[in-house]
C-alpha cells in the first residue's frame, strides 16, 4: 500500500478568554492510499481539529507545536501542508486533493446557490475542465452515489433535498474532484440507520474505485468495525491505542477503548448490561497530569499515572498502546 499520508507530533493549542488550551496533543500516524482509519473518542477528545488541521481548516487563533509535520503524498511529489499558508497555497488540498464531509450537509451547501452550480463551481476551481464537462460528471456523481433523476436535483437548492439525498448529494460533491484523501467527520451519525447503511457500504466501493484514503471520525466503535481497516482512539487530544480494527476491537489494550467497547450495546445478548465509562471528559483547561485518562481510569497506578505520561508501547503486530500497565516486553 502506497503511503498517502504523514502526521508527526501534531500539536495544536488555541487562545482563549479563560487561558490557552491544548486540543491535540503530539499526535502522530501515517494513512496509505487506498486504507480507511477510523479516529475514534467521545466528544471533546480533538478529533475533528485533528481532522481540520490536515486542511489548516481550523481558526485563525490556533497555534501548531514547532515539531508538527504533516505530508500529503501525491502524484507530483510529497506536499509539506504546514508550509501552505495564504489561501490561493492552500487551494491544492482543500477541495482538491484532499475533500472533507461533514455531519450536517447543509454546512456544505450555501443555502442560495443550487447544488449542481456548487459542484461545477468546485470542478472549475480545481480543475480545468469546461462547464459543460463539469456539469455532465457532477450530474454523473449525483447518479453514482444513488441519487435518482440526477439533472432535476441538479437543479435544485440543498433545503429542497431529504436529509439522506443532501448527505449522498455532499459525498458525491465531495468525490467530485477526485480527492486523495476523505475527511469524513461522523457523515452518518444524522441519518436513519437504513440509510446509514447504505452510505457505508457507498463510501466503502468507491475506496476501492478511486483508491482514496479515508479518515473517519466517529464516536461510533460500531460503524469503525464495518468501515475501517484501522482505527486511532484519541482522549484529550492524545492518541491512546492505535492499530488494525479487528486486533483492536478484539484485544482492546487501553482502558480508555476498553470502555468505550463495554459501553456498545450487545444485540445477541440484549440481558448484558451496558456499562459506560464512570465520569466524564475533562474539560481541556482542566488537563490531569501524567496519562490524561487517569481520573477516570479503574486501574491507575498510583503515584505513576498521575506523573508520567506513557509512551506508546507495541503490544502486537502494528498495534500500539500508551498505557503504564504496558511496557516493553511486557503483554499483559
Ligand atoms: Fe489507566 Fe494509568 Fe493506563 Fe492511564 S496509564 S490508562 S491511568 S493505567
Amino acid at each position: 500500500m502506497n503511503r498517502l499520508l504523514d502526521v508527526e507530533n501534531l500539536t495544536l493549542q488555541f487562545d482563549t478568554d479563560e487561558g490557552r488550551i491544548t486540543a491535540v496533543d503530539n499526535v502522530s500516524f501515517t494513512l496509505g492510499a487506498g486504507e480507511v482509519m477510523g479516529l475514534v473518542g467521545e466528544s471533546g477528545s480533538g478529533k475533528s481539529v485533528t481532522a481540520k488541521s490536515l486542511m489548516k481548516l481550523n481558526p485563525d487563533n490556533a497555534i501548531y507545536g514547532d515539531e508538527t509535520k504533516i505530508i500529503l503524498h501525491l502524484d507530483g511529489g510529497p506536499v509539506d501542508i504546514m508550509s501552505l499558508h495564504t489561501s490561493s497555497d492552500l487551494k491544492v488540498i482543500r477541495g482538491g486533493a484532499i475533500s472533507m464531509i461533514f455531519q450536517e450537509p447543509m454546512a456544505s451547501f450555501a443555502p442560495a446557490i443550487t447544488i449542481g452550480n456548487q459542484m461545477v463551481e468546485q470542478l472549475q476551481i480545481h480543475t480545468d475542465m469546461t462547464a459543460k464537462k463539469a456539469q455532465e460528471l457532477s450530474i454523473e456523481m449525483l447518479a453514482r452515489v444513488g441519487i435518482s433523476d440526477a439533472s432535476t436535483r441538479f437543479k435544485q437548492f440543498a433545503f429542497e433535498l431529504s436529509g439522506g439525498m443532501r448527505q449522498r448529494a455532499m459525498i458525491a460533491m465531495a468525490l467530485s474532484t477526485k480527492p486523495k484523501l476523505l475527511i469524513a467527520d461522523e457523515p452518518t451519525t444524522a441519518l436513519d440507520v437504513t440509510i446509514q447503511a447504505q452510505v457505508i457500504d457507498l463510501m466503502k466501493d468507491l475506496v476501492s474505485e478511486f483508491g482514496m484514503g479515508i479518515i473517519f471520525i466517529t464516536h461510533d466503535l460500531g460503524v469503525i468495525a464495518q468501515t475501517a481497516d484501522s482505527v486511532a482512539v484519541m482522549y484529550l487530544g492524545r492518541l491512546v491505542e492505535q492499530g488494525p480494527v479487528r486486533e483492536v476491537i478484539r484485544t482492546p489494550a487501553h482502558p480508555y477503548t476498553k470502555g468505550l467497547i463495554a459501553a456498545l450495546p450487545q444485540l445477541d445478548d440484549l440481558d448484558v448490561p451496558l456499562t459506560p465509562i464512570p465520569g466524564d471528559i475533562p474539560s481541556p483547561l482542566e488537563r490531569p497530569p501524567g496519562c490524561v485518562f487517569n481520573t477516570r481510569c479503574a486501574v491507575a497506578i498510583e503515584g505513576l499515572c498521575t506523573r508520567e505520561i506513557p509512551l506508546f508501547t507495541q503490544v502486537a503486530q502494528k498495534h500500539q498502546v500508551a498505557c503504564h500497565l504496558y511496557s516493553e516486553g511486557d503483554d499483559k
